[in-house]
Parts: structure tokens; C-alpha cells; sequence
């Protein structure tokens, strides 16, 4: 694949890292910390602010494993396809997740084959592609948002459209 420039890099990763965390916010998944790194290397990161305890606490894994995967999801509905270098971090971390709270193998073969249609699912929740573009562009700004700041981003852009 031809190399793309810092820019579209950042532009795709901005997405990517946004569709982690709306998803997350749509699912009761509380985010740490949201952002793009400022280097035009088109890395950035998503983390939740919940420990394996307290997931295990809550139930709440099926919902993580699905935040996991929105990062991929919103790439290939927006952009057409994903890249494997975020895709693959990802992937470890769902393998990760499923390994603990999914010991049987064929139960979690069958939670991974539903996956991606889980996770367009949420994909399909009123808001969710103006909320990813709303959350994306402050990341491009250099944002870094925590919790409170993804949910403010998000009832903005909800507000913008009129609808609440
Ligand atoms: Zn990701």
C-alpha cells in the first residue's frame, strides 16, 4: 500500500481512535483517555477507565470487546478499508479479553464470528457517525478527552442536529 501523508494518517486514526470511544460511550464503557499523538504519525490510543476487576464487576466484557472492535468498523464504513496496524493492536487486546472471560474455546469462537456485526450494530445508534466526526475533529485539534470529555463532544453534536 502507497504510504500516506501525515495528515490523511492522522485523519483516518482520528476516526478510528473516535469510534473506540463513542461506541464506548454509547455502551456504559467509561474512557480514560481519547487522542492522536501531535507527530503526524498517525498513531493515537483509546483507554478505557476500567480495571479487568472491575469489568469482571460490572459484566461488562461483552461491551468492552465491542469497543475493541468499533476502531476497525468505522475505518471500513468510512474509509473502505482498515489498517492493519491499529487492527492488529486491537485484536490482541479482544484475544486477550475473551481468553479471560471466555475460557471455552467454541463459546469464544462464537462471540468473535459475531463480533463485527455486533459491532455495527452499534454503529447504527441514532448520532453515532456525527458523534465519531464531532470526537475525531477534536482529536485533530490535539484534544486529549477523558470521560467527561467525550460525553460533552458527543451532547453537542447531538445537540447540533436538533434532536435533544
Ligand atoms: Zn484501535
Amino acid at each position: 500500500m502507497a504510504e500516506k501523508d501525515g495528515h490523511a494518517k492522522d485523519f483516518v486514526a482520528a476516526h478510528h481512535e473516535a469510534g473506540h470511544a463513542v461506541g464506548a460511550y454509547m455502551l456504559g464503557v467509561p474512557t480514560k483517555v481519547v487522542y492522536i499523538e501531535a507527530d503526524g504519525s498517525g498513531e493515537g490510543d483509546w483507554k478505557p477507565a476500567l480495571t479487568i476487576g472491575e469489568i469482571r464487576k460490572h459484566g461488562l466484557w461483552p461491551e468492552y470487546a465491542i469497543c475493541g472492535e468499533l476502531g476497525r468498523t468505522v475505518e471500513r464504513m468510512l474509509f473502505g478499508s482498515s489498517d492493519s496496524r491499529f487492527c492488529d493492536d486491537d485484536q490482541d487486546v479482544i484475544d486477550r479479553l475473551l481468553l479471560t472471560f471466555l475460557p471455552d474455546r467454541g463459546e469464544r469462537e462464537k462471540f468473535k464470528a459475531k463480533l463485527p456485526q455486533l459491532a455495527e450494530d452499534v454503529t447504527r445508534r441514532p448520532f453515532f457517525f456525527e458523534s465519531v466526526k464531532a470526537v475525531a475533529q477534536e482529536l485533530l485539534k490535539g484534544e486529549r478527552l477523558d470521560n467527561t470529555g467525550v460525553k460533552a463532544v458527543i451532547e453537542e453534536a447531538s445537540r447540533k442536529r436538533g434532536r435533544i
